[in-house]
């Protein structure tokens, strides 16, 4: 099994996922309904990762 993310390791304190940072990006996905969106680009994930982390309070 590798992470689902950036297809690393899997880190079996963050399963499936490698590490924290890409649970936290698979987190940011879903916040930014960037499922929606068909991209696979690596810096896609790092750019909704980064919104989430500048707004995240989004109900104020
Ligand atoms: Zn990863």
């Amino acid at each position: 099994m590798s992470c689902p993310i950036c297809d690393g390791e899997t880190n079996v304190d963050y399963r499936p996922f490698c590490s924290k940072r890409c649970a936290d990006i698979d987190l940011g996905k879903w916040l930014n309904g960037a499922y929606a969106v068909p991209s696979q680009d690596p810096e896609d994930l790092e750019n909704a990762l980064e919104q989430v982390e500048r707004n995240p309070q989004t109900k104020h």
